[in-house]
């Protein structure tokens, strides 16, 4: 479980911390970089947020996963920034499976290409290890809805586990469900959920 702390103060953090929680998630880099100068070392960092390439320096030195990677630039930026320190960074693919055009990801035409790229020519991203998909389903009451959605990431999911990335098997988690559709999710083969508002209570983005 990713315990996803954005827009929630260092002690919210700390509590959860001290019940033994370890991984959690924001979505903006500031906050992240902010958060991670002021928690224990031992904290395992996700970046759920969409990222820019020139703020992939500021995460590169300790981010733990970065689950929304969108375009082969973003990956070589971090390949770059991940040499200079010797790192290999975990990172996911964002897939586009909702609805809403307002979410990020990527279709299959280009997934299929950043794979394509990184399975043939992997020498250039030898400091990138690409461990699973990201999706978010549409935010409805349609569970059915969601259901198709997470059901279409889990078959993406294994089709490139098959096609692309057989022998490797770090390639495994599947990141989907939040905390109004975690259970349906966790049916559909989720390995990784991203919880805010159950753990943390609602945002208030105003503060
Ligand atoms: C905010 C956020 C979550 C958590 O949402 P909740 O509904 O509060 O659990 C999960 N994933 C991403 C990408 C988010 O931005």
């Amino acid at each position: 479980m990713v315990a996803v702390s954005k827009t929630k103060p260092v002690d919210d953090i700390m509590a959860l911390y001290q019940q033994g929680q370890r991984i959690f998630g924001e979505n903006k880099v500031q906050e992240l970089i902010d958060k991670y100068a002021l928690l224990p070392k031992d904290i395992q960092w996700h970046l759920i947020g969409h990222l820019q390439t020139n703020k992939v320096k500021y995460i590169v030195p300790f981010i733990a996963c970065i689950h929304s990677v969108d375009s082969l630039k973003l990956l070589f930026e971090i390949n770059k920034e991940a040499k200079k320190i010797n790192r290999a960074i975990k990172v996911l693919i964002q897939v586009h499976i909702a609805q809403e055009d307002s979410k990020f990801g990527v279709d299959e035409t280009t997934l299929f290409e950043i794979l394509e790229y990184y399975t043939h020519e992997n020498t250039s991203l030898q400091n990138i290890e690409i461990v699973g998909l990201m999706g978010m389903a549409t935010l409805t009451e349609d569970r059915a809805q969601i259901e198709s959605e997470f059901l279409k990431l889990k078959k993406l999911f294994d089709y490139v586990a098959e096609t692309y990335l057989f022998h490797k098997k770090n390639f495994k988690e599947i990141s989907m469900g939040m905390s109004g559709d975690y259970q349906i999710a966790i049916r559909f083969g989720s390995t990784m959920v991203r919880i805010g508002s159950l753990l943390f209570g609602n945002r208030n983005y105003k503060s």
